[in-house]
């Protein structure tokens, strides 16, 4: 019960991380924060009894964390919303890989530009499924008349929490879900 997850906001109501019940009532105890929304169970130790917090806000902190985009497979999959950027259809995490759109082996031929210039990079990598990326293997999307459903790009902004819509909905979370929370339907 200490260990379940606790969303927690900022003093202007944006969420900012999420963290456990433990860490959440020592900041509530410490008055570094206050409950927002309150689970239907309690938590009694001999000196006092209190409700569960699903969600909390920082009282004194305004400001945003930064995040940089980290250019990884991870985030690439998910610029692309977890969908082959070949066949269009959504994948969960399991059958999903990045594929290079201009192939390792033609890049110098096809660019004129050497490996290190550009390769592997936001514009030349996109999310598919392993399906595709099989069946595409070293050849050009004009070679197999396929056509990407979107221009790769780099983003300038990734939300700053990625989170589980389910869970996000079980914890009564969505209301407090605003730009910098991507919420990510998990396909069974
Ligand atoms: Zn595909």
């Amino acid at each position: 019960m200490l260990n379940s997850e606790v969303l927690v906001l900022n003093a202007g109501f944006v969420p900012i991380r999420i963290t456990t019940v433990k860490e959440a009532i020592c900041l509530m105890l410490a008055e570094k924060a206050v409950s927002v929304l309150e689970e239907d169970r309690f938590i009694k130790s001999p000196s006092l009894t209190l409700k569960i917090p699903s969600v909390i806000s920082i009282i004194h902190y305004n400001k945003l964390p930064r995040r940089r985009v980290v250019f990884s497979k991870l985030n690439v999959i998910y610029r692309d919303d977890m969908r082959c950027q070949y066949c269009g259809e959504r994948f969960t995490m399991r059958d999903l890989t990045v594929d290079h759109v201009i192939p390792r082996s033609r890049w110098e031929s096809v660019t004129g530009r050497s490996m290190r210039d550009g390769f592997s990079t936001w514009h030349n990598l996109v999310c598919a499924c392993r399906w595709c990326n099989n069946r595409k293997g070293n050849r050009l999307l004009h070679e197999i008349g396929w056509a990407l459903l979107r221009e790769p790009y780099e983003p300038e902004y990734m939300p700053y929490i990625i989170m589980n819509a389910d869970k996000a909905r079980r914890k009564g979370w969505i209301p407090f879900c605003g730009f910098n929370v991507k919420l990510v339907e998990m396909i069974a």
